[in-house]
């Protein structure tokens, strides 16, 4: 979006085509870094109720000898959790992007990868195959944060087993997470992207995810000049992220 069209000198008609096309572009930028703006406004304002709702209930649900009631606080308690998930991925998606370049740093991707893999516990049994030497540019934390995501969902959707690899092809590093479960149909390979998106609402709502994930994932990948996309494997699904790769030595 923040690309121009080159101005040309003069006063002719398309010096003035190209200047309406750079206003309306400006108009547009605006008009987005203020939607995002709202968006994370939101989102913080709610997050302070939320928080307060969450520890009365955690009080009140200490106390009722009622057992019934004692649910109906339990119940309440996990909405509030939920609640609290939603606003937090709707405050991080209005924020990605935001930050600009001072926030990147160099990133071993491999050891990004294998870090992750060791910190978090997995139901499945997970594999691994990380190249050496994969260095890209990025906020190590939005890196983690997308491989968290599509771990998530393979270690929810999978069958018996997740797959994870980190290898360098041509100038671009690529980040693949697959797993063994059923996959997702060709014809929904791009709505599984957009905000709120469940293929099978029950098993997905019950595995407690916010059906924010996917969004999140492509937003950084796209905010570090990457892709994120469904790759077309026989058995199972398979996301691929691309990312420039830094070439020469990191500093
Ligand atoms: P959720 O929080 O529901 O997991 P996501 O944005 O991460 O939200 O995923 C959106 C939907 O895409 C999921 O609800 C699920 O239907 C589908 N999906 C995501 N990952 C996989 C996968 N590895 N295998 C099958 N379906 C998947």
């Amino acid at each position: 979006l923040s690309r121009r069209v080159p101005q040309p000198p003069g006063e002719d008609e398309i010096a003035q085509l190209a200047r309406t096309a750079n206003e309306t572009l400006d108009r547009l930028e605006q008009a987005v870094s203020r939607q995002r703006q709202f968006a994370s406004d939101a989102s913080h304002e709610l997050r302070t109720p939320i928080a307060g709702l969450r520890a009365n209930l955690e009080d009140a649900a200490m106390y009722p000898d009622d057992t019934d009631l004692r649910e109906v606080m339990r119940s309440a308690l996990r909405d509030t959790d939920r609640l609290e998930s939603i606003v937090t991925d709707l405050l991080l998606l209005a924020r990605i992007g935001t930050g600009g370049s001072a926030a990147q740093e160099v990133v071993d991707l491999s050891e990004l990868t294998r870090a992750e893999l060791e910190r978090r516990p997995f139901l499945l049994k997970i594999e691994s195959d990380l190249a050496d030497g994969v260095h890209v540019r990025g906020v190590r934390m939005q890196l983690v944060r997308l491989l968290n995501n599509l771990l998530d969902n393979a270690d929810r959707y999978a069958d018996t087993r997740v797959r994870v690899t980190v290898t360098a092809e041509g100038d671009h590093a690529v980040l693949r997470v697959a797993d063994d479960g059923a996959g997702i149909a060709a014809e929904d390979r791009e709505r599984v992207f957009e905000r709120f998106t469940r293929l099978d609402s029950a098993r997905s709502r019950g595995a407690g995810g916010t059906g924010l994930g996917l969004a999140i994932a492509r937003e950084i990948a796209h905010a570090h000049g990457g892709t994120l996309t469904i790759e077309d494997v026989p058995r199972g699904a398979s996301f691929a992220f691309r990312i420039p790769l830094i070439t020469d030595e990191p500093a």
